[in-house]
């Protein structure tokens, strides 16, 4: 059974000016530091250092070795998303991000699974890119899990989720784009407590507004980071649902907990504890390895935790890579 990471993300080492290919301003840019070491600005800012394993297809091979992965899916890094663009710039930027991502998976395709991105604030426009970039080699979608102030329910993006439920596409859905205010931008608040609460609202917005009922259930959806805050609480959700149906429950069928089988998490939260509260929460079934390479959030050596984690070994094998076959459509191959 091959070892599978489900999380991680690349970021070419190089792409032409946005400006000149989309219009506006304010794009995200590269400035190469050396050989291994860049920066991505936003503007004269800088918004995150990153080395050669965004980019060094060898590199990510040789950690992976050394991590005893077999098998990476290699999701874009969110900062380029978009969707507060327009749609034909989001567009572009998504064709132009998923070819060069290409260039990276290309000599390893088995061994680095490219997932694309798409311009999620336009569903028709979403659905063509997702349709060539399948064409073209991606295995999968990464979304963000918010179009500005429209939630994974709102019509579009359940419109295109509907669309990769009918082609089979796994779709990984990563928070961003995180309420700024003076608290949160104090310690990475933003990453350390906006993260996990946008996931866990994504995971309420499908099941409380009834979408997760009008989705089919051969949908392969999966949430980073543990799905953030919803396994913690369920419970409490479960209890709103039923104490204030009008509110809470008016629009879904069933109270959250009985939504658990129409999703996957990864196992990026560091802690022998949460992971085993996700299998007790979740069902061994619907965890899978992840650790968010590169990155300094990530977990390295990635899979650490689950292979420490007291676990039963049928359900460490299948958190470690049977569970991932299935979302990634491959358990039939
Ligand atoms: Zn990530």
């Amino acid at each position: 059974m091959p070892v599978v990471d489900v999380h991680s993300h690349y970021v070419p080492r190089g792409w032409p000016d946005l400006a000149g290919i989309a219009g506006g301003d304010g794009w995200p840019m590269i400035r190469v530091d050396s050989v291994s070491e860049a920066t991505i600005m936003l503007g004269d800012k800088e918004f995150r250092r990153i080395t050669d394993a965004c980019w060094n297809a060898d590199r990510r091979l040789a950690d992976m070795a050394a991590d005893g992965v077999d098998v990476q899916v290699v999701s874009p890094t969110p900062v380029f998303f978009s969707y507060g663009r327009s749609p034909r710039q989001a567009a572009d930027v998504a064709a132009l991000f998923n070819d060069l991502a290409l260039d990276i998976t290309a000599e390893q395709p088995d061994r680095l699974m490219p997932f694309c991105q798409v311009p999620l604030q336009d569903a028709d426009l979403a659905c063509a890119e997702l349709d060539r970039s399948i064409a073209n080699g991606h295995r999968g979608v990464e979304i963000g899990n918010h179009v500005g102030d429209a939630d994974l329910d709102s019509d579009g993006v359940v419109t295109f989720l509907h669309h990769c439920a009918d082609r089979g596409v796994p779709v990984f859905v990563h928070p961003w784009d995180m309420p700024q205010s003076p608290r949160l931008d104090r310690w990475m608040g933003q990453w350390l407590v906006g993260m996990p609460a946008e996931t866990h609202l994504s995971v309420l917005a499908l099941v409380l507004s009834g979408a997760f009922d009008r989705l089919p259930e051969s949908l392969r959806l999966a949430f980073a980071h543990g799905g953030g805050s919803f396994a913690f609480w369920a419970g409490r959700a479960d209890n709103a649902w039923h104490q204030r149906r009008d509110v809470v429950g008016a629009d879904s069928e069933h109270p959250p907990s009985a939504y658990i089988s129409r999703f996957s998490v990864d196992s990026v939260v560091f802690s022998d504890a949460a992971l085993r509260l996700l299998v007790d929460v979740l069902g061994a079934e619907q965890v899978m390895m992840g650790s968010d390479y590169p990155y300094p959030f990530g977990e390295r050596p990635a899979g650490d935790v689950v292979r420490r984690a007291t676990l039963e070994d049928s359900d460490r094998e299948a958190l470690l890579g049977g569970n991932a076959l299935r979302f990634l459509g491959m358990t039939g191959e």
